[in-house]
Parts: structure tokens; sequence; C-alpha cells
């Protein structure tokens, strides 16, 4: 996808040489201006990744030590860490079993004096259901902080990643659906409060040059990697439509493996799903473990992924905040049942078909042993 696009690269990049404004220069304000406005915010703060977007987006949303957030058990550590270092505490629940997607309920059974916010992640490319999300936030006064890190420009019942909660935060990791590269983040909000202060935070903690109002970081996009970005922007609708015309394919050639237990992670959503991840579910009635068919399907040079295959309560790092195995039956669950198969713009109907009929193969014998 990179290679017709090589000539604007290049052009991007000579320009910010050009002007060699390396830091907060041109490209930054104008990406986070398209960007912003592209995920229904109104304001785009771009930042050094997405980690540091989650931080400083809840940082200035007001949630600090002594605060409790809700995150789902399994995600990407980094939605972790983002709360952590904003000294509060994450409260981890489990996810719907079929959608992978944060169990509401499970979060509103959570809920303390201390909750302050809950981080809904738009997981593989699906948003949370937005009006439930909304509904839960409401009634218990809680801040939605998206992280949208897997889901650009994901949509659902009307709502664009980005624009359902109070804030929200993209990484621009180069796997991602819009990948700059090297690293690169941002905080969307509509907010002009929140949008000042990530400003601020993201910037050695000062509004105006020298004058240093709290300690705040040096957490930046890179003009070079806003440039990139700016190149790629256009076609990132396009290379989602592409993606989810991969997905629906999938779907149709893998339906017959359902009566053996092998189903894909459900799209509740239709094509406001953006396929960061096209995630096969293998339940106990599968005839083959997740292991062996990512196995058959790495001798048969197809590359397979597993996202992810701990949950957070249980990595090494996070067993101090108490969470025994066995805490959430879902989340422990799909860790051990989920294979992530290939996908990514221009992966093309012909791979998707050599795909599946490898599976096919891999599963019918596996039946017969
Ligand atoms: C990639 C990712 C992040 C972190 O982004 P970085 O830019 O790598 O810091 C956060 N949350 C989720 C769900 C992700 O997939």
């Amino acid at each position: 996808m990179h290679t017709p696009l090589a000539a604007d690269f290049d052009a991007a990049i000579k320009q910010v040489l050009l002007r060699g404004d390396f830091i907060l220069g041109q490209d930054v304000r104008e990406f986070e201006a398209a960007f912003a406005e592209a995920s229904g915010a109104t304001y785009g703060i771009g930042v050094a990744c997405g980690t540091d977007a989650i931080a400083l987006g809840l940082q200035a949303c007001g949630v600090g030590a002594g605060d409790e957030v809700i995150v789902p058990a399994n995600t990407f550590i980094a939605t972790v860490i983002g709360v952590i270092h904003t000294g509060a505490t994450p409260v981890f629940v489990d996810c719907d079993r079929q959608t992978a997607l944060i169990d509401l309920d499970a979060a509103e059974a959570a809920i303390t004096p201390r909750t302050k916010a809950i981080v809904p992640v738009h997981l593989y490319g699906q948003l949370v259901p937005p009006l439930r999300l909304i509904d839960l936030a409401e009634r218990h006064h809680l801040i939605i902080f998206e992280d949208a890190a897997q889901a650009h420009l994901a949509e659902r019942d009307g709502y664009v990643a980005g624009s359902i909660g109070k804030a929200a935060a993209y990484s621009f990791y180069p796997a991602k659906n819009l990948g700059a590269f090297g690293n690169g983040g941002m905080v969307v909000t509509r907010d002009a409060t929140v949008a000042d202060h990530v400003r601020t935070l993201r910037n050695y903690g000062a509004p105006k040059k020298y004058l240093h109002t709290e300690p705040g970081t040096n957490s930046r996009l890179d003009t070079i990697q806003a440039a990139i970005l700016n190149a790629k922007l256009p076609h990132l609708p396009e290379w989602n439509r592409d993606r989810n015309a991969c997905a629906a394919q999938y779907d149709r050639l893998l339906a017959p493996l359902a009566e053996y237990g092998i189903t894909p992670i459900r799209n509740d959503s239709g094509v406001g799903h953006i396929y960061h991840l096209y995630v096969l579910h293998l339940s106990d009635r599968a005839p083959i473990t997740r292991e062996a068919l990512g196995h058959a399907l790495g001798d048969r040079h197809i590359s397979t992924g597993i996202h992810y295959p701990i949950p957070c309560h249980r990595q090494p790092g996070y067993l101090h905040l108490g969470y025994s195995e066995g805490a959430f039956p879902n989340a422990e669950a799909l860790c051990h049942e989920i294979l992530s198969l290939p996908m990514f713009p221009g992966l093309g109907s012909d791979r998707v078909e050599a795909v599946c009929s490898a599976i096919h193969e891999i599963v019918t014998t596996a039946t017969k042993a």
C-alpha cells in the first residue's frame, strides 16, 4: 500500500526539511485539524504515541490519584499503562465472549463511589455500543474516554470513534489502520478546556513559552510523522473499506466452519467495523486447537497472530492489583481460543480465498483424525 504513495511521501518530507519546523510544525497543525474533524471531534492534539494519548488525555479530563478507571481485562496493555500513569487505579472487567468487547453490565457492576471514568476499547476495529455506553456513563456520572487505537474512523449507530466520549486516544503506530513511519498518537475532543490542557501537558507543562504551570512532559507528534500521516489520511476510508470487504469474504468462506464451533468474532456494526484485526474464535467444540491451527497455517507460510495471549490482570507486572485466575472467565477463555488471520489493505480476494481453503483443509483433516 506504500509504493504508490512513495512520491507523495518524498514531497511531504522534503517540505518539512525545507521549512525546518521539526517540532510542532505546520504539518502537525494541519493533521491535528484534519484528523479531529474526520473523527467527529473539534480539537486534535498530536502526542508521541497512543499510550501517552491515553495518559495525558485522561489527566486532562481530571483523572488522577484516588480515582478508579474501568478498563476491559482483554486489551493491549497500553490501555492500562495510560491509566496507571495518571495515578488512578485501573479496575478490570470482563468482556463479551462473542464480540470480545467490554461487557457493559460487568462494567456497571464494578462501579464504586471512586469510579471516575470508563475507558471503552474499540477492540479489533469495532465500536463498543455507543448508546448503551452513553446511557451507562450518564446514569453514573462517569467520564467516557475512548481508546480508539484500533478503530481509526470506525462507525456504529451514527457515531464515529472519538465522538462518543469526553475525549479519545488514537495511536499511529505503524501497524494501525492509519500508521506513521514511527510512533505517533493523538487526543481528540470537543472540549476546549481538555484540548488546552493536553497541549500544555505534552509541552513541558507550558501554556506558553518558559511559563510552566505544572510538570507535564515532552510528548509531541513529530512534524515528519505528521507529514506522512497527512499524505495517508485521504486514503484511510478506502483502506478501511478494503479491509471490510476482505472480512466479508472471510465471513462467507468460513461460514461452513460454524458446525465445528469455529466462528469469527461477531461483528455487530456492519460496514462500520474497520477490521484492524480479523479474529477467529475456536470454541471448545472445535476439532483443533488454536495453537495447532496457527502452526499448520504457518507451515503453509500464512502468518497469524494472537491478540492477546494473556489477559491484563494476569500479566506478571500487574498481579499486585489483586485479581486472581478465574476473575474474568470470558477474557481468560478467549485468550486461548482466538487466532488473528491475515488482514491488511491490498490483501486481495485471491489471498483471502487461499487462507480460507487452507483452513478448511486443516480443519477437515483434523476432524477425520
Ligand atoms: C496500539 C494500542 C495502544 C497504544 O498505542 P502506542 O502508540 O503503541 O502507544 C493503546 N491501546 C490499544 C488498544 C492499542 O492497540
